[in-house]
């Protein structure tokens, strides 16, 4: 008797092991939707257009499309309304939910008010200040949470060694985020939108979250011509279409691959 308890244990921890080793779901269940900003917190402004309302239209739109016609995934958003949200409780929401996708919509601003166009990231290591500059404009939501040298190790959100520091934390998601980072490009691109790209940048939103994430620049407010797409509602609804080609695509290449 004793032989074949030990057998079953034996049996039952291997069976554990390999569960373990087991790589993450190809299901695309939930998807995790953030819409960038809120509350007290603007983020950039062009005109009279605020960075934390246009967010929260595209995030809504995107959201509704994807429960209209992906009856099989949950959507979540991080605010649906105009509320204050801190960057570490955005990414502990996806990860208490076992998202499957995280998605982070943002604006972009620059001095120099001819810069235009989209962008995608993924958590890594930036190739150009440009790219640090962004990530250190969107990380800087941190100051205006009461608590920010608690909650993020102590990081200094205007330091650039910081920046950098954090920046190499290796991440097991990375190239699946790219993947689906370089899919939402391409759909900008499809509907007219000007790609700059997909890059790397140490953002604190996407840097605890547990799966595929991106964080993306939807264009630039400071551009009067981008600005007029953002702040219109066939524009946003435009952008929330091709969020939404781009996230159908990556489920459906996730849900087909071995
Ligand atoms: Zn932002």
């Amino acid at each position: 008797v004793k032989k074949y308890i030990v057998i079953i244990f034996l049996t039952v921890a291997f069976m554990f092991s390999a569960f373990n080793q087991v790589p993450p779901r190809n299901k695309i269940k939930t998807i995790v939707i953030d819409a960038g900003h809120g509350g007290h917190d603007p983020g950039c402004n062009g005109g009279d257009s605020k960075e934390k309302n246009v967010t929260l239209s595209i995030a809504l739109k995107l959201g509704k499309l994807i429960k209209d016609s992906l009856d099989d995934v949950k959507v979540i958003y991080t605010r649906d309304d105009d509320t204050f949200v801190e960057l570490y409780e955005r990414s502990a929401i996806a990860n208490r939910n076992n998202a499957d996708i995280f998605i982070s919509i943002h604006c972009n601003a620059n001095k120099n008010k001819d810069a235009y166009g989209t962008e995608t990231y993924a958590m890594g290591l930036h190739k150009t200040t440009g790219w640090l500059d962004v990530a250190k404009r969107e990380n800087a939501s941190i100051l205006q949470e009461s608590d920010y040298e608690k909650n993020y190790d102590g990081f200094d959100p205007t330091s650039p060694e910081a920046h950098i520091m954090f920046s190499l934390y290796q991440n097991a998601y990375l190239d699946q985020s790219l993947v689906l980072a370089s899919k939402v490009e391409d759909q900008f691109r499809e509907h007219n939108r000007v790609s700059r790209g997909v890059k790397q940048a140490g953002f604190l939103v996407l840097w605890k979250t547990t799966m595929p994430s991106i964080l993306i620049e939807t264009g630039f407010l400071s551009n009067a011509s981008e600005r007029k797409v953002l702040s219109t509602e066939s524009g946003q609804k435009e952008v929330a279409l091709s969020i939404f080609k781009a996230v159908k695509q990556y489920k459906q290449l996730r849900e087909t691959s071995k």
